[in-house]
């Protein structure tokens, strides 16, 4: 499905796609259309997921749809901590093309520069509750024009001891307005103060199940770049991967690995969504036959993939989505049945992986192959998604992920991630 179905209008669909987006991820499927109708929102889903384009994108439209003068506050996203206010705020102008107004107020820093930004007018203001409470209550803020209130994380604002500093800003704000309300896991506590905040909330549920990933066992192989193929080729011959599901994220690569694996007398194929049904089919009939040892696939085309009972699953490149991950590795370990889910990551792709250990909540336990000990000195490279652009200096199609702190998303360098999809049937079902 693309954006383009949302009721997004033309200058957020171009963002999006600056952004290098191609499709939406589930819960902006699910939750912008709602946000957009003017709904309000109990969204069940945590970071990974695309959430803060979820309701950033719509909220900028909501708030386009009336113009303002630019100096009250209209919309108030409330966060659990700094790291994630300054993200969020920074989605927000990111998402505007720099056009929002807005601010981030969180304490552990002076009130000056705050009470400036706040004076000079934020239509959007993101805020930890704590200090947004202080600036209430020293008159720098006014929260009586909010339209459309966020509460992102809010389990962990809870966890946090935020509680009655939520309820304090809610008393400030007017009656009529539009509540959203984001959180990764519901507690009693969440349940109760989501009854009294939100006005028949439609609700969205994306948070990945971790049953499924408990029956996989996962494993990192960190190498180089230049050498997952031959790696791969390796864990093949040595038997200790037999028939798999590999994962590229794009077409072209997809089509250039099943060729060099081929060619290493490995019998593979590819599958996307440029393969014409009949290619696709011959493929699937191949795989599940044992002919084809190795189905390499991009995210899209693994989708409508009617196969039991996976063994394994490698992620010949990390998913940029970090949800995406536990999607892949869903494939495996179905029914009950133990899979293995082996990632080759290069140093390129250390933060996709940190983002995913922080969704999963543990670590995946990582293993060097002898012989395939990476070089150190090798290093990070922004990871290209679009074949045939290198060195183009096309700033969608090469983000770079060198900040080991996703924390706080000031740098221009582009922490926002990309994916290449195509909107594709399902088939051999
Ligand atoms: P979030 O869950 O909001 O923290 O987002 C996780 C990451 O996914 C962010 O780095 C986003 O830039 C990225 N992202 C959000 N939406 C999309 C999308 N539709 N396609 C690809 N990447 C996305």
């Amino acid at each position: 499905m693309s954006f383009s179905v949302l009721g997004l209008r033309p200058d957020l669909l171009r963002t999006v796609a600056r952004q290098g987006y191609i499709d939406p991820t589930p819960v902006q499927r699910d939750a912008i259309p709602l946000v957009l109708a003017g709904r309000d929102l109990l969204a069940g889903a945590q970071t990974g997921t695309g959430k803060t384009a979820a309701f950033v994108l719509p909220m900028l439209q909501r708030l386009a749809e009336r113009p303002s003068n630019g100096r009250h506050v209209r919309a108030l996203i409330l966060a659990p901590t700094r790291e994630l206010a300054l993200q969020v705020e920074e989605s927000v102008r990111t998402y505007s093309g720099g056009h929002a107004r807005s601010t981030a107020i969180y304490g552990g820093v002076g009130f000056g520069g705050q009470v400036g930004a706040l004076r000079r007018g934020a239509e959007i203001v993101v805020a930890t509750p704590g200090r947004l409470l202080d600036h209430a209550r020293q008159g720098t803020i006014d929260l009586r024009s909010v339209e459309i209130l966020v509460l992102d994380e809010a389990d962990r604002m809870l966890d946090m001891g935020f509680i009655r500093d939520i309820r304090q800003v809610l008393a400030l704000l007017p009656d009529r307005r539009q509540n959203l309300l984001f959180s990764a896991t519901f507690s009693k506590e969440i349940r109760a103060l989501a009854e009294g905040l939100l006005d028949r909330p439609a609700s969205v549920q994306v948070t990945p199940e971790n049953t499924a990933v408990e029956l996989v066992e996962q494993v990192v192989h960190p190498v180089d770049r230049e050498r997952k193929r031959e790696l791969l080729t390796h864990l093949v011959r040595t038997r200790q991967i037999d028939q798999a599901l590999v994962f590229t994220r794009t077409k072209h690569g997809a089509n250039k690995l099943a060729e060099q694996l081929n060619r290493d007398g490995i019998a593979a194929a590819a599958i996307h969504g440029n393969k014409s049904q009949p290619q696709r089919v011959r493929a699937l009939a191949d795989f599940k036959a044992g002919r084809v040892l190795l189905l390499v696939a991009t995210e899209v085309a693994s989708r409508g993939l009617d196969i039991e009972s996976l063994p394994h699953v490698v992620n010949f490149e990390l998913p940029m989505v970090p949800a995406d991950y536990v999607h892949r590795i869903g494939r495996t370990g179905r029914a009950g049945e133990t899979g293995t889910a082996v990632s080759l990551v290069c140093v390129d792709e250390a933060p996709l992986l940190r983002q995913i250990e922080r969704l999963l909540k543990v670590p995946i336990p990582s293993r060097v192959i002898e012989g395939f000990e990476p070089n150190r000195s090798i290093p990070a490279e922004p990871i290209r998604m679009r074949s045939g652009q290198a060195g183009r200096g096309r700033p969608t199609a090469q983000r770079r992920f060198d900040s080991p702190n996703r924390a706080p998303a000031r740098s221009a360098d582009g922490r926002r991630r990309q994916r290449r999809r195509r909107p594709q049937g399902t088939y051999a079902r």
